[in-house]
């Protein structure tokens, strides 16, 4: 059977010893299973991405001993294609302009009689304002995915997950519109989002098996749900344990202390990060 793997950085600032914990894995993963190991670059924010942090990204890898094929895809030469299925989605009545500012959102769901809201896998979940009103002329901020049109009461969706909690996971439709809300698919400053792009980006690369960290664990959730409507297959999914530092707090980009830069400046080795990442 084909094995695909992929590991795909946002180049918004240094990588450290979480990515290279999720993108050795994956290396591993592919090598141990004669498979393929590809590099996609995440660069649909253009207002944070760099070209230094991508060639230091291309740097660390080759140091750690992972190679990729060429050309490295790069989500902002993909445009025209997520533009495509939104039109696609569009067509279908499945989505719907928002004029919500992350404000508006804010304060709609701390309505006192509302309660707290359920944080979805996409942050708050968005109580649905734009669902059922034109947007007059009000400035769109984003198409969200209208998920009580897009999934049929009854649906069952379901992903294959072989890391932590191995096995075969299932949630319903009617859990998802609780759960998950309706996500935004585009946002008006990038023509696109995450969700969007790495669901046709995956699918686009044969990927047939993702391995990344715990945090994506409930936007999988999305993503199958994406699959389905796009009518894309859904890859096996690995999900990690997330490096920590020692007050157990999760390694961020702007954590520049653990930056694999850093430690090679500082004369470790490739394996010395192995070793660092229980590798
Ligand atoms: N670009 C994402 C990140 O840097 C990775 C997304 C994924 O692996 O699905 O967090």
């Amino acid at each position: 059977m084909a094995w695909v793997e992929r590991f795909a950085p946002s180049p918004t600032g240094p990588l450290h010893l979480g990515h290279a914990y999720s993108a050795l894995l994956a290396w591993d993963r592919a090598v141990a299973n004669g498979g393929e190991f590809l590099l996609r670059i995440e660069d649909i924010d253009q207002s944070r991405a760099r070209p230094e942090w991508e060639a230091q990204i291309f740097a660390d890898l080759a140091w750690l001993g992972i190679c990729w094929p060429q050309p490295v895809l790069r989500q902002s030469e993909r445009l025209d294609h997520y533009r495509a299925a939104l039109a696609r989605l569009w067509a279908r009545g499945l989505l719907y302009p928002c004029t919500c500012t992350r404000r508006d959102i804010l304060e709609a769901t701390r309505a006192p009689q509302e309660g707290a809201p359920p944080p979805g896998p996409d942050g708050v979940l968005y109580p649905g304002t734009c669902r059922a009103k034109p947007s007059g002329d009000m400035p769109v901020t984003a198409l969200r995915l209208n998920l009580r049109a897009a999934l049929q009461g009854g649906e069952i969706f379901h992903f294959n997950e072989t890391g932590g909690n191995p096995g075969r996971v299932e949630f319903t439709a009617d859990e998802a519109i609780e759960t998950i809300g309706d996500i935004v698919l585009a946002r008006r400053d990038m023509g696109t989002s995450y969700h969007l792009s790495v669901v046709l980006d995956d699918a686009f690369q044969g990927v047939t098996h993702v391995t990344r960290g715990q945090d994506l664990y409930e936007a999988t959730k999305i993503h199958v749900i994406l699959q389905k409507l796009l009518r894309l297959p859904t890859p096996v999914y690995h999900h990690h344990t997330l490096i920590r530092d020692e007050n157990g707090k999760r390694l961020a980009k702007r954590d520049d202390a653990r930056a694999i830069a850093g430690y090679r400046a500082d004369g470790a080795t490739p394996e010395d990060i192995r070793h660092m990442v229980g590798l």
